[in-house]
């Protein structure tokens, strides 16, 4: 190598030293996420929730609506006819099995767009961060456990 070279990395090191040291006492701009919350957008909607009605019943007809309007296929969903002695739903049918795979979900929200009884809902939850694949696969179960039985999201 030659001495110019020599000088001129010893100076380019000596650059780097300098913005090292410069950010050495300040606090980081990163954030331990998970174990620290991070602030989020009022209008952010993350994790899925399946809402009932008041009485309790389940509102998703088993329609499907969400399946076709997903862009990406994360949304599976299976309906069968309701008991008549026992419906699970108002509707004809209900979803006997609802599964939203949330290694391909976008987040879009078309599914709650397209759902013509405010069923499924995006909620402000962050989604999850696990090592995992089975996680990020929601069943029914998982995703019907609304904090409170219907909230309006959108009131407009
Ligand atoms: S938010 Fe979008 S990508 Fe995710 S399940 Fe709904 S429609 Fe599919
Ligand atoms: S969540 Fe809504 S759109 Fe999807 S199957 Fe149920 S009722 Fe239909």
């Amino acid at each position: 190598m030659a001495f110019k070279d020599f000088i001129k990395s010893a100076v380019d090191i000596g650059k780097a030293m300098g913005v090292t040291l410069k950010y050495l006492g300040t606090r980081p701009v990163t954030s331990e996420y998970p174990r620290d919350p991070v602030p989020l957008y009022p209008r952010f909607r993350g994790l899925h929730e399946l809402r009932r009605y008041e009485n309790g019943m389940e509102r998703c007809i088993g329609c499907m609506l969400c399946e076709a309007a997903c862009p990406t296929g994360a949304i599976y969903v299976e309906a069968a006819e309701n008991d008549p002695a026992n419906p699970i739903s108002p509707g004809e049918r209900y979803a006997k099995i609802y599964e939203i795979n949330f290694l391909r979900c976008i987040f879009c929200a078309d599914c709650e767009e397209a759902c013509p009884t405010e069923a499924i809902v995006l909620t402000p939850e962050p989604a999850k961060a696990t090592f995992t694949r089975r996680e990020l696969l929601m069943t029914k179960q998982e995703l019907l456990t609304p904090r409170q039985p219907f909230v309006v999201i959108r009131p407009e």
